[in-house]
């Protein structure tokens, strides 16, 4: 089973709101946190890159709702995404001493390298955690986006998309108590329940591709290791 044998190189997507711990800004124990588990991953030997959101500064929909620009909200909220991802190099660097490259799909070369695929899979390569920051790029676009495409061109075997709950459900388990979790299901049971994994974009992407999606609980201690061994946690959206 490919799954007992764990991964060789994952991609780990992270939302903004968890790292704001509920509130606008950067909250140190949860990076801290996360900072801990991503070590223990690349304790155990697997290649890591990760992509973080931006929710908990900006999003371009809210912002356009009061009247911006979308495009220019969009804008905002990729370069918040950045001030997570240095937050997560700096614990990181500092409390785990791991070697980790920011690199940006904007260019801002005093605080991060530019998106260069192959430069980042070389990094990896040397056991340094990339973490891929300012999204796609591109407005219009989602982190989960960002972090199917990066998945695919720097060859991660799985997005292992963190959440706050256990995985993929067959109903909203806070408003429907037999909602069952399920352990596999495909892509296309995915669309066909009309259940939610990422936005539509990112999710078309994983699915045209045969990428692999990890859902899983970040709340609990030691799950990015677990999900990154290929531990059966979470539901795995699979072909
Ligand atoms: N964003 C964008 N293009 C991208 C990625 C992000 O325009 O490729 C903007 C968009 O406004 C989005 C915001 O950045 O709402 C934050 O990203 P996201 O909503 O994916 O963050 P999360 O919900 O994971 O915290």
């Amino acid at each position: 089973d490919e799954d007992s044998d764990g991964y060789s190189r994952v991609l780990l997507k992270l939302g903004g709101e968890m790292f704001g711990g509920g509130s606008v800004g950067v909250d140190p124990d949860v990076v801290g946190a996360v900072a801990s588990q991503i070590a223990e991953v690349i304790a155990d030997g697997v290649e890591v890159a990760v992509v973080i959101g931006g929710g908990n500064f900006f999003r371009g929909a809210e912002l356009q709702q009061r009247g911006m620009e979308r495009s220019r909200g969009d804008y905002m909220a990729m370069l918040g995404t950045m001030m997570n991802c240095l937050a997560l190099q700096d614990f990181l660097e500092r409390e785990h001493d791991l070697d980790t490259r920011v690199m940006s799909a904007i260019a801002m070369g005093q605080v991060a390298e530019p998106y260069i695929p192959r430069r980042a899979i070389r990094h990896m390569e040397k056991g340094r955690v990339v973490v891929f920051g300012a999204g796609t790029g591109m407005p219009y676009f989602s982190t989960d986006t960002a972090a199917a495409q990066r998945a695919l061109e720097v060859g991660a075997e799985v997005v292992l998309m963190a959440k706050g709950v256990d995985g993929v459900y067959t109903a909203d388990p806070k408003t429907t108590p037999t909602a069952e979790l399920f352990e596999t299901i495909t892509h296309r049971e995915v669309l066909e329940r009309g259940l939610k994994v990422a936005d539509a974009t990112a999710f078309s992407l994983c699915m045209d591709n045969h990428m692999r999606i990890l859902v899983f609980n970040l709340l609990q201690e030691g799950n990015i290791a677990r999900a990154a061994s290929g531990a059966k946690i979470g539901t795995l959206v699979n072909t």
